[in-house]
């Protein structure tokens, strides 16, 4: 039973979290900011894609080059099980084939990724409350997390293939 609800725990998100600055979050959860985590912290609060382990670890280094892959794999781990970030497959269309972070949404989304050239876009559909309402008030559930993809090709990317 142990087992189970921590890794259940693990990927739920804190919502009394979503909508704050990834920082403040961290704050209130008493996480102590060491120089490292600050950094990493402001990569995931300020990137506006999507990043994934190596990405955030190239980029930390530009910023403190003495940080280690432990530090910032640690501390994504952290950051996940704190309930402060999501974890995101995105079609494991990154160059390397792994998962994506990002700070909790202050409104649930779904991402819309392409298959070509891997761009991601966020979207609210007018659908999704409706959709949410469904699964609360017709399944009895409370939902703690929502994780929709949806895979195509983006109107560039379609234009390249129809040769147009
Ligand atoms: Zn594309
Ligand atoms: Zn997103």
């Amino acid at each position: 039973m142990e087992t189970r609800s921590q890794a259940v725990s693990d990927r739920t998100y804190d919502r009394k979290m979503a909508g704050k600055s990834l920082s403040e979050a961290c704050r209130e959860k008493g996480l102590r900011m060491t120089r490292q985590r600050q950094v990493i912290v402001d990569l995931l609060e300020n990137s506006r894609e999507h990043l994934d382990a190596p990405t955030l670890l190239r980029e930390a280094r530009r910023r403190v080059p003495a940080i280690d892959k432990t530090t910032v794999y640690r501390t994504i781990k952290r950051l996940r099980k704190l309930g402060l970030i999501d974890e995101l497959d995105l079609l494991h269309m990154g160059e390397h084939d792994g998962h994506f972070y990002e700070p909790l949404p202050e409104k649930m989304h779904l991402h819309i990724v392409c298959m070509q050239c891997g761009k991601v876009e966020d979207m609210q559909p007018e659908t999704w409350a409706e959709m949410e309402r469904e699964v609360e008030t017709k399944r009895g559930y409370s939902i703690e997390m929502a994780r929709v993809e949806i895979g195509g090709y983006c109107p560039e990317c379609r234009r390249a293939r129809s040769g147009a």
